[in-house]
C-alpha cells in the first residue's frame, strides 16, 4: 500500500504537468476572446462559446497522437543566442533556408506554426465550412496563448536546469486557477484587424523571451526568502489532497511579478480575437449565417474521442513539459 506522502507526492506531480497555460486558462483565453468580436462574427462564435472553450486544449492532447504536435506549442529562444533569435527569419520558407527544418523543429516553431493555421482558418471562412472554422479556431488560439508565455521561449521551460522544476505549471496554472476568476479582468475591448499578423506575433514571442529570466529570477529570489515550508503546502485539489505551492506564496509571487501572468492573460485574448477577425476579413468577411458543414463529420469526432483517449493514457513519465 502506498504510504499518504509518497501518494500526495505522485499527485502533485501529475496536477502540476503543464499543459500550457494550464487547460484552466487555455479555455478562459478563447471564452473570453469570443467577447471582442463584432456582431458579424458573434453569430457563429458565441453559439458555439462552450466548443471553443472546451477545445482549447486539444493541440494539448494531440501531442500524444501525433509527434510532430509538441514543437509547434514553443520556441527555445536561448537555443538560437541572443542576437540570432532576434533575426531568425520570420517566413518559414526563409527560415528553412537558413536553419534546417529539423533544427527549427528541434528549438520548437510556435510563431510559424501560427501563420500556417491562421491561412488555414482563412481557408475555412473561404470555404464557408462551420466545423472547419471554430476546429481550427481552437485550435488557433491554443498556440497564440502558448506564444505569450515566458517559459514557452526558454529552454529552461520548467526550471529544470535552475533546481525550480515545477515552476511552468505555477506560472501558467496555479495563478490564473487561483487569482483569475475573482481578481482579474478579462474585458478588454474589441478585437482589431492585423495588417501584418506575423510581425505581431513574433513581437509577442520576443517579449516572451525577453520575460523568460524575470519568471525564473524571481521565484528564485522568493524561495530563497520563503523556504520550503511557506513554498509548498498540502492544499485541496478535486477532492484529494495535493503538496502544491502554496497559496500565499503564489499571491507573493504574482505581487513581485507586478501582474504578469494576467498582463499575459489579457493580451492572449486580445490576439487571439484579432488573429480570429483577420481570417475572416482576409477571407471576405462571408456571411457566418449562411455556413455549410454544420454538424462535425464522424472523422472530426473519432478524433476528438482518439484525442480524449491517448491524453488520458498518456505515460505521465513521458509527459513533455513544455
Ligand atoms: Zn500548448
Amino acid at each position: 500500500m502506498i504510504k499518504k506522502p509518497l501518494l500526495a507526492l505522485v499527485l502533485l506531480l501529475c496536477a502540476y504537468k503543464s499543459y500550457c497555460w494550464g487547460f484552466y486558462a487555455h479555455k478562459q483565453i478563447n471564452y473570453y476572446a469570443v467577447f471582442l468580436l463584432p456582431p458579424e462574427m458573434l453569430v457563429l462564435y458565441k453559439p458555439n462559446i462552450e466548443f471553443l472553450s472546451a477545445h482549447a486544449v486539444d493541440p494539448d492532447k494531440r501531442r500524444y497522437m501525433i509527434a510532430a504536435e509538441a514543437p509547434r506549442h514553443y520556441i527555445d529562444a536561448d537555443s538560437y543566442g541572443k542576437d540570432a533569435f532576434s533575426r531568425l527569419p520570420q517566413k518559414w520558407d526563409s527560415a528553412i533556408a537558413v536553419f534546417s527544418a529539423d533544427t527549427l523543429n528541434s528549438h520548437g516553431i510556435v510563431p510559424w506554426w501560427i501563420q500556417t493555421m491562421l491561412q488555414r482558418l482563412t481557408a475555412a471562412f473561404k470555404e464557408k465550412n462551420q466545423s472547419k472554422i471554430l476546429k481550427l479556431s481552437a485550435d488557433l488560439g491554443h498556440y497564440i496563448a502558448d506564444s505569450h508565455v515566458p517559459l514557452h521561449a526558454s529552454s529552461n521551460h520548467n526550471g529544470q536546469l535552475t533546481n525550480q522544476t515545477g515552476i511552468h505549471g505555477f506560472w501558467e496554472s496555479r495563478l490564473p486557477e487561483l487569482l483569475a476568476e475573482k481578481e482579474w479582468d478579462f474585458f478588454i475591448g474589441k478585437a482589431s484587424y492585423l495588417e501584418h499578423p506575423s510581425a505581431f506575433i513574433w513581437k509577442k514571442v520576443f517579449e516572451s523571451a525577453a520575460a523568460a529570466d524575470t519568471v525564473l529570477r524571481y521565484e528564485k529570489k522568493l524561495s530563497e526568502i520563503a523556504g520550503s515550508d511557506q513554498r509548498f503546502a498540502f492544499e485541496e485539489r478535486n477532492g484529494l489532497l495535493v503538496r502544491q505551492y502554496a497559496a500565499g506564496y503564489a499571491r507573493a509571487y504574482d505581487r513581485i511579478l507586478n501582474g504578469m501572468v494576467e498582463r499575459r492573460m489579457r493580451e492572449s485574448i486580445y490576439a487571439v480575437a484579432c488573429f480570429w477577425y483577420t481570417a475572416w476579413v482576409n477571407a471576405g468577411q462571408p456571411d457566418l449565417k449562411n455556413l455549410s458543414g454544420k454538424t462535425f463529420t464522424e472523422a472530426d469526432i473519432k478524433e476528438f474521442a482518439e484525442m480524449d483517449l491517448q491524453w488520458k493514457k498518456r505515460p505521465v513519465t513521458a509527459e513533455h513539459e513544455k
